[in-house]
């Protein structure tokens, strides 16, 4: 009987035998095996003649694919995952996989939940929805055409879907997707604006590549028109009836961004983000392996979307955060684009106004191949910057008198004020008046924020809240003072200086929830808001045409931060956020409170950009030996007793010795406690990436053998984004 080494969703770097009777199970297909009490579902890797367990060997229970459901391309790329990231071979796979298909699911269509009218009189809206403003919306939609349940959903609320059934006027029903192709025959009459010198010269750079791995980096400023290349790029591979992906930020993936693609071409847009069900992720998997879709557009994790056509990838807003998967397997969605690239030989587009120091650098040592946007698109001009000295200025709501003016002048001139400001929340500490002492989570030893509305004080490391106290737990004292500003705090006081306009915050406290944010960004750009506040949310890639004033309230932090990524991230935050403002025929200005207005990093990106200063930056990378002129790789821990993860880490750095490569710690993490476990930190440094990752490799199955390594939660994070 064959043996079949079948990886399995487990914590450990090694393949699982088992037996079965058919001789042709190919790599890729799911099966069913017994390991322990339970049964798992796991992959097929390969096949051998003989196993060190020979005569204890287990028969598969049940073969679930006859034919590969994890193409050689896409297994390939799990052995480079795994690899790469040091990470268990069955644990890539099982990331790879929609959840859907992780619990056995066939990897067959199912047929589709549509919603039709049941009755149609062609421009007629039914009386009875009388002023049902939603509903009518909604069956005017239909009156064109049925539409994909999971569609409607993005638009409409379950309470208007429900409306039109409840009326009996619309029904779900169960349709077969019986195209064997996309339609890639797009609608090309569609009105498209004239590309400029610079966006036509991107596009025909892009054009001259198609059928070949060539990594683009597109460095446009914001405004510059860089999704118009990407849609003008789009169209040949469109014609030449191949798939696009485009991954965009977590938070840059709204319904607008969709609606653009959606309408320029007139195709379906397959399109996978966090708040979709298990099923709806597998259609779009399945669609989209089966050549039904020609574009789609995620977040993160779509970088595993198989296409049995690739023709093109695009990253946008490449340097976002969002990228990076911070738990399980911590790979970077930009980096493996690039490898997808060159394994499906097509081109790759990074997109961003402020590109990441890697890529970058990837641009300038001609790895990537670097096309610049450097005016903005149609009569746009970029905002003017300027920092304002706060040093010795009273502040109220963390706002000097100066800036208050100035936000009246912009607002009685009838436009829209952003307000930026790092914490959400009321105020980020809660202390007594009498003797100083400061309410702490007692997991994370992290001061609680204040959350005045809800009457509460919150751990934003844990999630632990209780009612806000009313008198000093130390000393009993009653005059509980408040320490720093959040959105809640600055949009309080804003409304009540400015009652007649209306002020609205814009962070994950009031944007939770499906369709809140688009919703909001609607209202906003209707003109119901004039007063705009929040956190990083605001940076990323909207549009907010009637935007004329951004003001930064204290980005001081980052400047003395020990994260030697922090003033690349200041320096992106503040080039995004007054990305947002003059983006129409309005002019735009952008004020950076700061008690550091000579710093050399804030004076470099104001006056000579963000193209400039990342350039300097890199200089300074280089001189220091930090990435990406050298490698990093992070063992973190996390246990109940600090002793143990630094006994762990100890093991590990006395395994890790090697002369190229430079080890530092153990030390606690920069959030040395969280939900009451301890945090420490290895880190090793390379001048070359081979070195660090062969070393690290030999020795992982030896780490993970490690009699403490059972008493710690540990992980290896390779290129850590922050520490
Ligand atoms: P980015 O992606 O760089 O932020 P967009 O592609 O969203 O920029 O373009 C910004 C705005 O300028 C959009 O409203 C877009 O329709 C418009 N635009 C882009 N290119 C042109 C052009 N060549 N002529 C006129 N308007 C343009
Ligand atoms: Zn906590």
């Amino acid at each position: 009987m064959p043996i079949y080494q079948v990886a399995l969703p487990l914590p450990k770097r090694q393949l699982f035998d088992y037996l079965h009777e058919q001789q042709n199970l190919h790599p890729g297909c799911r099966v069913r095996v017994p390991f322990g009490p339970r049964e798992l579902i796991g992959v097929v890797m390969s096949t051998t003649q003989n196993s060190p367990f020979m005569s204890k060997l287990k028969p598969i229970s049940q073969v679930i694919d006859e034919q590969p459901i994890i193409d050689s391309t896409m297994l390939s790329l799990c052995n480079w995952l795994a690899g790469y990231y040091h990470h268990p071979i069955g644990e890539v796979l099982h990331t790879v996989m929609p959840v859907a298909l992780r619990k056995g699911e066939s990897d067959k269509p199912k047929p589709i939940e549509t919603l039709r009218l049941t009755q149609t009189e062609p421009d007629v809206i039914p009386e009875v929805l009388g002023r049902a403003k939603k509903q009518r919306e909604l069956y005017a939609e239909l009156l064109n055409h049925a539409q994909t349940l999971s569609v409607v959903k993005q638009k409409y609320t379950d309470g208007v879907i429900k409306g039109l059934l409840e009326k009996n006027l619309a029904t779900i029903e169960l349709v077969e997707d019986t195209r064997i192709d996309a339609d890639f025959q797009f609608n090309s009459n569609v009105i498209k604006p004239k590309p400029n010198v610079e966006q036509a010269l991107a596009i025909t750079a892009i054009s001259q590549a198609l059928n070949k791995y060539t990594c683009f980096l597109l460095e446009g400023i914001t405004g510059s028109g860089k999704t118009e290349v990407y849609l003008q790029s789009i169209e040949e591979v469109l014609r030449n009836r191949k798939q696009v992906l485009i991954l965009v930020p977590e938070i840059g993936l709204t319904p607008q961004t969709v609606k653009r693609f959606e309408n320029r071409f007139g195709l379906e847009v397959g399109i996978l983000h966090s708040n979709l069900t298990d099923n709806e992720r597998l259609l779009v998997w399945q669609k989209s392996r089966a050549g039904k879709l020609s574009i789609i557009i995620g977040t993160r994790s779509s970088i595993f979307t198989p296409m049995v056509r690739p023709g093109m990838i695009i990253v946008d807003e490449e340097h976002d955060a969002s990228y990076k998967q911070q738990d399980g397997l911590k790979y970077s969605a930009r980096d493996l684009a690039v490898i997808r690239a060159k394994e499906h030989n097509i081109p790759l587009l990074l997109g961003s106004a402020t590109p990441s120091l890697e890529s970058l650098n990837n641009a300038l040592t001609h790895k990537y191949q670097l096309l610049q946007l450097n005016q903005r698109a149609g009569n746009a001009v970029q905002a003017k910057q300027s920092v304002l000295d706060i040093t010795n200025q009273p502040l109220q709501a963390g706002l000097a008198a100066g800036m208050l003016t100035r936000i009246e002048q912009h607002l009685k001139a009838g436009n829209q004020v952003m307000l930026f400001v790092n914490r959400r929340g009321f105020a980020p500490a809660l202390l007594c008046h009498q003797c100083g002492h400061v309410e702490e989570c007692k997991r994370c030893n992290k001061p609680f924020t204040v959350h005045k509305s809800l009457q509460k004080i919150q751990c934003h490391h844990c999630g632990a809240a209780r009612a806000l106290p009313k008198q000093c737990k130390e000393c009993g004292h009653h005059e509980l003072i408040t320490q720093g500003v959040g959105t809640e705090q600055l949009s309080m006081f804003l409304q009540s200086q400015f009652p007649q306009y209306s002020a609205v915050r814009i962070d994950s406290d009031s944007v939770r929830g499906k369709a809140k944010l688009d919703n909001l960004l609607t209202e906003i750009n209707a003109g119901a808001h004039q007063i705009l506040i929040g956190t990083q949310i605001l940076s990323k890639g909207h549009h907010f045409p009637n935007v004329t004033l951004v003001v930064i309230l204290d980005a001081d932090g980052a400047l003395f931060s020990a994260d030697f990524r922090a003033s690349e991230h200041l320096a992106q935050l503040i080039t995004q956020l007054s990305g947002r403002a003059g983006r129409a025929q309005k002019l735009g200005e952008m004020w950076l409170q700061t008690h550091q207005p000579g710093h050399p990093l804030l004076q470099d990106l104001i006056n000579n950009g963000y193209g400039h200063f990342a350039r300097f930056a890199l200089s300074e990378r280089k001189l220091a030996s930090l990435p990406p002129f050298s490698f990093h790789a992070l063992f973190r821990t996390e246990s109940l007793q600090a002793q143990d993860g630094f006994e762990f880490l100890s093991h590990v750095s006395q395994m890790l010795q090697h002369p190229q490569i430079r080890i530092v710690g153990p030390i606690p993490a920069i959030m040395e406690k969280r939900q009451g476990k301890y945090r420490m930190q290895l880190l090793l440094q390379s001048h070359s990436r081979a070195i660090l990752n062969q070393v690290i490799g030999h020795f992982s199955t030896d780490i993970e053998a490690l009699p403490i390594a059972r008493k710690v939660r540990w992980s290896i994070d390779i290129d850590p984004q922050d520490f």
